[in-house]
């Protein structure tokens, strides 16, 4: 069982602000993109092996992993042309989900837009989930490959709740190929490099590529997710990290019902024979995350929900290696994996600003949860339209004046509310163990599906989450209300501050 895992892939992380080994988010051997991934003030110190591959000095018994796999999409890209000097009306540096929905949805307007990324026809890395009503509300049932007709959490050996809400995993070679496909016909220009600076002018901004090549544009979009390399930000970098490392495997057999997916498995039987490891867990503990395809194929991933600093990667991968020994499952070949880091909360970038931003570099992320895909696509037109209002309406507004309006959309007073109340509710996750956890997501699950769907997929505002914390509150035992109040207190105090001092 040592060798189930084998894995190049040893990360080593510096987190800049606690000098403690931590961070780093993404992608594993078969997914490496030559990003720098940002989540304090200064970049982390990321070690590359002579294979190319991430190295870290972690002790994980974990060897090898799957053969380098970097897929392309198969498109011809219309290039931009930088020698005509034009200048466009959009240039949206990232190529993630959240650049290419923006994208496709001012050029249909008829704007002209420019995308930059290193590798824009490379297929996305993560592996996405998302509640399927969610992407039905987008129309986007489409781009989801599996789905499961509910999901379980396991609170622990006695206790099993059954969530009745529907799951699916993203297609991520088609929800790609489907924008990619949109932005072509809208007449999208894309230019392959990385931006490495932006200089603003009164009715336009130049933006510098790692090739030179410069790209000029009346509206920059930074959608380049935790690497935040244009939106600045003007209060300390402070977020939770949700740390995970899974696998998408080959097993000889495993004992999950492949009709449901395993939101959550916080049981922790695999650690009796480990004290130590067992203790690690029920200060700081990790679940299981689970998406059975077959009953031999499987993906499986240990989570962090929320830690500050975030879990090492190899801490995780133990627990992972331990908790799969534990439920007999052994692993045949790994097909892909998956270094997650997510950052949490945190402030919000400066309100207003002259560059604007959507999705992980905008603080869309849920504070609570570390999901974002549904969000932020949800997002995408109203972001679209603002800017496609501003430049198409013959108001001739520009500069910092239509940047304004667009992160006004982004972040109307309402959702920064609401973000508000998921920061709340992440520094209190932040000080919970194992037992606490367990009766937090105990109550949580047996609240009303609209209050926990909604929580989850920010469908609450202000007044609604309200009335979600007084039904979590009076669901809960007595033990959990008291931590509750306990670790509660401080962050709801900050809460109200933070609410009292934001205003229109
Ligand atoms: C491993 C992992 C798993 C996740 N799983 C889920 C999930 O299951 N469900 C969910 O809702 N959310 C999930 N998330 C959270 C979030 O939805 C994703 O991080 C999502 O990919 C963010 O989308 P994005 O478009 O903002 O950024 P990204 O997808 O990170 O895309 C950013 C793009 O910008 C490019 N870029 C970076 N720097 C530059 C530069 N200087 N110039 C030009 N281009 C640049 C990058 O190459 C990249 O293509 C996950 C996150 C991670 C890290």
């Amino acid at each position: 069982m040592d060798t189930l895992l084998k894995t190049p892939n040893k990360l080593e992380y510096l987190h800049p602000l606690h000098g403690y080994s931590e961070k780093l988010s993404t992608l594993s051997s078969s997914r490496l993109q030559n990003q720098e991934f940002r989540f304090g003030p200064k970049k982390s110190n990321l070690k590359w092996g002579r294979s190319g591959c991430l190295r870290v000095s972690s002790n994980a018994l974990l060897e090898l992993v799957p053969e380098m796999k970097k897929e392309n999409l198969d498109f011809e890209l219309p290039l931009y042309d930088s020698s005509k000097g034009v200048v466009v009306d959009l240039a949206v540096v990232g190529g993630g989900p959240a650049g290419l929905a923006v994208a496709q949805q001012v050029s249909e307007a008829g704007l002209s837009v420019c995308a930059i990324d290193p590798n824009p026809r490379l297929i996305w890395p993560n592996n996405y989930g998302v509640w399927v009503d969610e992407f039905e509300d987008l129309d986007l049932l489409d781009c989801l490959d599996t789905t499961w007709s509910g999901a379980v959490v396991y609170i622990d050996e006695q206790t099993k709740k059954d969530l009745g809400r529907p799951y699916g995993r993203v297609n991520r070679k088609q929800l790609k190929s489907k924008m990619l496909q949109k932005c072509i016909l809208n007449g999208v220009k894309f230019h392959q490099a990385k931006v490495i600076k932006v200089i603003h002018e009164e009715s336009k901004s130049m933006l510098l590529c790692n090739d030179g090549v410069t790209v000029q544009a009346a509206v920059v979009l930074d959608a380049t997710g935790f690497s935040r390399c244009l939106v600045q930000y003007d209060k300390p970098y402070n977020p939770g990290y949700q740390v995970a490392y899974g696998i998408l495997a080959e097993v000889d057999e495993h004992p999950f019902d492949v009709d449901k997916m395993v939101f959550m498995d916080w049981r922790d039987s695999h650690l009796h024979d480990n004290k130590e490891l067992k203790e690690r867990n029920s200060r700081i503990p990790t679940f299981l995350y689970a998406m059975p395809f077959s009953s031999t194929r499987i993906f499986l991933e240990e989570t962090s929900l929320v830690a500050r600093p975030g879990l090492r990667m190899d801490d995780i991968q133990e627990r992972m290696v331990a908790r799969l020994k534990h439920l007999g499952i052994k692993v045949k070949s790994i097909e892909e994996d998956e270094h997650c880091v997510i950052p949490m909360g945190g402030p919000l970038p400066v309100l207003p600003q002259r560059v604007v931003g959507i999705g992980g570099t905008a603080g869309m992320v849920h504070p609570s949860t570390g999901y974002m895909v549904a969000r932020t696509l949800a997002a995408a037109p109203i972001v679209a339209s603002s800017i496609v209002q501003c430049l198409d309406s013959g108001k001739s507004v520009s500069g910092i004046e239509l940047s304004t309006q667009v992160w006004k959309d982004l972040w109307p007073i309402q959702r920064r509310r609401q973000r508000e109340f998921f920061c709340f509710g992440m520094d209190i996750l932040l000080k919970l163990d194992l037992p606490a956890t367990r009766r937090f997501f105990d109550a949580f699950f047996d609240l009303e599906p609209h209050h926990w769907h909604g929580f989850l997929s920010s469908r609450l505002f202000l007044p609604e989450l309200i009335f979600f914390g007084l039904a979590l509150f009076s669901h809960a035992s007595n033990t959990s209300r008291l931590e509750i109040m306990t670790k509660g207190t401080f962050p709801l105090v900050n809460m109200i501050n933070n609410l009292i001092q934001d205003r229109d």
